[in-house]
């Protein structure tokens, strides 16, 4: 069985619909897919359509933009009730903060030269319910400024280049506590991945567990061998699920190809234990796991 537990689409800064997602997942042999766009539930619908069609195990989630002593961290919501108000404003103040960066990317890259207005990155990201800097690098991509994503955040995006600006994030405890209270699971995606953060280890990691923190990404592109194997360990020491997953974006991500890392069968059985708990302990009714 291979479970892929990570995924974007075009509701955020993948390349694909939440349809051609699944599709794509069946294609690429897998039997469980997450859809997991950035801060929210829009793709869940459509995917879901999808997987009754196909016949494919849809897991809805979100990654939701979170930050921890000042460094962003990304947390791995699966089926959370996502009508459940406190996280509806939570996702929405996110959603907010990506909108107002927008105009304020757009004006750091004319200071360099760059003629490009906030308009036309939001035509780079229609159907996008969370816009961000990708939507900036496709753009910028369309004037030939850059030749793809990564060029656009080495040269001008990423933290230190002189277009970047900070955005609003949620204190990540907070989003643990509101993602069960929503009956949800909270995952650190890629936790040792681009920010390494000090905070994300051993000691910070059993905090988070007590907080209601269920799981770690282990198996990421952006973790190496070693870090993977270190991180396996203070896993099984705080007795946390293990996931490994794409983080697929369609075209808009090299070397992120759907099932490139999967998740263990017992693993997500374990998980979906725990958001049953986490469901039937919030008396929420939260979104069911699709199954064909
Ligand atoms: P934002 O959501 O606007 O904060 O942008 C972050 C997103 O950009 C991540 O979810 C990745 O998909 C992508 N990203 C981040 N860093 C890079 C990078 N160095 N090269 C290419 N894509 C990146
Ligand atoms: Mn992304
Ligand atoms: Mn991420
Ligand atoms: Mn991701």
């Amino acid at each position: 069985m291979r479970i892929d537990l990570h995924t974007h689409s075009d509701r955020s800064d993948g390349t694909s619909s939440p349809r051609e997602v699944v599709l794509a997942a069946r294609e690429a042999g897998l039997d469980v897919v997450a859809l997991t766009d950035h801060d929210t539930a829009e793709g869940w619908a459509e995917a879901t359509l999808a997987a009754e069609a196909v016949g494919l195990v849809l897991v809805p989630g979100m990654e939701i933009s979170c930050q921890l002593g000042g460094h962003g961290v990304h947390l791995l919501a699966y089926l959370p009730d996502p009508s459940y108000q406190p996280l509806a404003d939570a996702l929405a103040a996110i959603l907010l903060g990506r909108d107002e960066r927008m105009p304020r990317i757009c004006a750091n890259l004319r200071a360099l030269g760059i003629d490009i207005e906030e308009a036309d990155v939001v035509r780079h990201a229609v159907g996008a319910a969370a816009i961000g800097r990708p939507h900036v690098a496709d753009t910028l991509v369309s004037m030939g400024v850059v030749g793809d994503r990564t060029e656009a955040f080495d040269r001008y995006l990423k933290p230190g280049r002189p277009a970047y600006v900070r955005r609003y994030a949620p204190a990540l405890e907070e989003m643990i506590t509101l993602v069960r209270e929503a009956g949800g699971v909270p995952v650190i995606a890629h936790p040792w991945g681009r920010s390494d953060n000090a905070a994300l280890r051993l000691e910070g990691l059993a905090a988070l567990k007590e907080t209601g923190l269920v799981g770690v990404e282990v198996d990421h592109q952006d973790h190496a061998p070693a870090q993977r194997a270190e991180l396996r360990a203070i896993a099984a020491e705080l007795d946390l699920v293990v996931t490994g997953s794409s983080d697929f974006h369609g075209t808009g991500k090299n070397d992120h190809e759907l099932g490139c890392n999967t998740t263990a069968p017992d693993q997500l059985e374990r998980l979906l234990e725990l958001a049953e708990e986490a469901g039937r302990a919030a008396g929420r009714r939260t979104p069911a796991v699709v199954r064909p």
